[in-house]
């Protein structure tokens, strides 16, 4: 593979197109990122073919590109970005994600370090026993099939009319925490039905609610309209759709299936099924998204109120001295306005792992970011920093926008189940003081920090490239993981 790889400068990489593919595919990575990428290319570990395979795809624009976080996913790598044209253009399953709109939220708080001082166990058990996590957990909130359908309209518009967090959460949201074009009528009874007492649910694995503290200021200007200071205590929540969203896409699987052979579009690996995007079929799938895109939306809503609510009973802080930075999705298919070949277009995004990262000026932003770009949430592990960076006018140029969502994964799953004993690594992290707390044992082993990419390295190859720059570091305190 790797005769195939052109260097465009020391943190881009394209492949041009040869066989079927209509576009290069673009890697934002730098020459040790490629070689491990390259070596570690086999059956069932193959991110670069999936990549070139995505370029293959209809309609697609300029380049199927992948961010340095990029590893193996279903059908699209995770770490990538493709945008299509909305006439010729295909809309699939894998380019948005088995977790719909699964995404990263960040409050941060009138806390700093020291207040935390000595309570960080009591505050850990607190978030422990308030915020539901774990395989197939339940909330607190049980729903009828009817007051789902508001969940899939409405998202956090919804929460927030139960009395799950505030207004103010709402204007730091992506699209404010509602997609309009979201449809109830076109998902399964089967999807509701497993979310009925899910929605204010974690989840397990990757997913996770992570108590920071502020290391490194690295942007003034942007850390000062983001509202972060050196020590200050932040919290970092990750989670999804839940089941809901999961189901979605295994419904349609079947269903573009039957698209794909319908329209005779040609698709290199059978996970890539989709269809037109202006066909009956792309168009009731687009609307089944955008209704789990609205699930994970209210699912965040309700956890923020439980964070809220784990620091009013552990250490008495009021639950307006917590507000929503920012939250940012990154497992969608959304239209959005491009410059493409010097003209303005409006494009289907496809983000699988990937951030929205839009750089200043742009309007979908809210206006107290506006100047200095939208923040980029991405989490590194556990044991490692995470980072808010912001977007640039040279990501909306090079990158429709987009920019990495985390470290990467390094080892597969069942590689690292292997490779790491759950009890030595939170032995380990306590040693550095960060507190883990964990429904499962699995979900440590495989989210070990070893098993991820070297997050400061991923993240300085992306600010090298430009598409992003650093706005603050975190470091972790306490990590509850599903
Ligand atoms: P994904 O959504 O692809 O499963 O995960 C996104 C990113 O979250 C991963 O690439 C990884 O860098 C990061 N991540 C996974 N577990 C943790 C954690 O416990 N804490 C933090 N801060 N980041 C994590
Ligand atoms: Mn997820
Ligand atoms: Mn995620």
């Amino acid at each position: 593979v790797k005769a195939l790889v052109r260097k465009i400068h020391d943190y881009l990489f394209e492949i041009p197109p040869q066989g079927r593919m209509r576009v290069p595919a673009r890697l934002f990575i730098d020459e040790r990122a490629l070689r491990e990428l390259t070596e570690q290319s086999s059956q069932e570990w193959n991110a670069l073919e999936q990549l070139k395979n995505v370029a293959t795809l209809p309609g697609i624009q300029k380049a199927a590109m992948a961010m340095a976080d990029i590893h193996p996913g279903y059908g699209f790598p995770i770490g990538g970005v493709a945008a299509f044209d909305p006439k010729e253009g295909v809309i699939s399953v894998a380019g948005v994600g088995f977790d719909i709109n699964c995404g990263v939220r960040c409050l941060r708080t009138t806390l700093f370090r020291k207040d935390l001082e000595g309570k960080e166990e009591q505050l850990a058990d607190t978030m422990y026993q308030v915020i539901p996590a774990g395989l197939g957990s339940t909330g607190e909130l049980k729903l009828n099939t009817k007051e789902i359908d508001r969940v899939l309209r409405e998202g956090a518009h919804y929460a927030v009319s139960l009395g799950y967090g505030r207004e103010d959460d709402l204007t730091y949201i992506e699209e404010t925490g509602r997609l309009p074009d979201a449809d109830p009528s076109v998902v399964s009874n089967t999807a509701k039905q497993r979310q009925l007492a899910q929605v204010g649910t974690l989840g397990s694995g990757n997913h996770y609610v992570e108590v920071q503290v502020v290391d490194q200021i690295y942007d003034a200007e942007a850390a000062e309209a983001y509202g972060l200071e050196l020590g200050q205590i932040v919290i970092m929540l990750h989670t999804g759709s839940r089941a809901l969203g999961h189901q979605i896409g295994t419904d349609y699987l079947p269903f573009l299936d039957k698209a794909t052979k319908k329209y005779g579009i040609e698709v290199p690996d059978r996970e890539l099924v989709c269809a037109p995007i202006d066909s009956p079929e792309g168009r009731q799938y687009y609307r089944a998204v955008m209704a789990g895109a609205n699930c994970a939306f209210a699912n965040r809503q309700v956890l923020a109120h439980l964070v809220r609510e784990a620091f009013w009973k552990a250490l008495r802080v009021p639950d307006t001295a917590i507000e929503t930075l920012y939250e940012v999705a990154h497992n969608t298919v959304k239209f959005e306005v491009h410059e493409v070949d010097g003209e303005r277009k409006r494009l289907l995004v496809h983000r699988k792992g990937s951030t929205r990262a839009f750089g200043p000026g742009r309007p979908e932003l809210p206006e107290r970011y506006r100047q200095v770009g939208q923040p980029v949430l991405v989490g590194g592990t556990m044991g490692t920093a995470s980072y808010i960076l912001r977007g640039t006018e040279q990501g909306m140029r090079e990158t429709f926008g987009t920019a990495l969502h985390g470290a990467g994964r390094a080892k597969s799953r069942r590689a690292a189940k292997k490779a790491y004993p759950a009890d030595e690594i939170v032995r380990r992290l306590r040693e550095q003081g960060i507190i883990v707390r964990a429904h499962g044992k699995a979900s440590i082993s495989e989210e070990a920090p070893g098993a991820y990419k070297d997050v400061d390295h991923v993240v300085d190859v992306m600010c090298k490239a430009g598409i992003v720059a650093r706005v603050a570091r975190l470091r972790p305190i306490i990590c509850l993981k599903g």
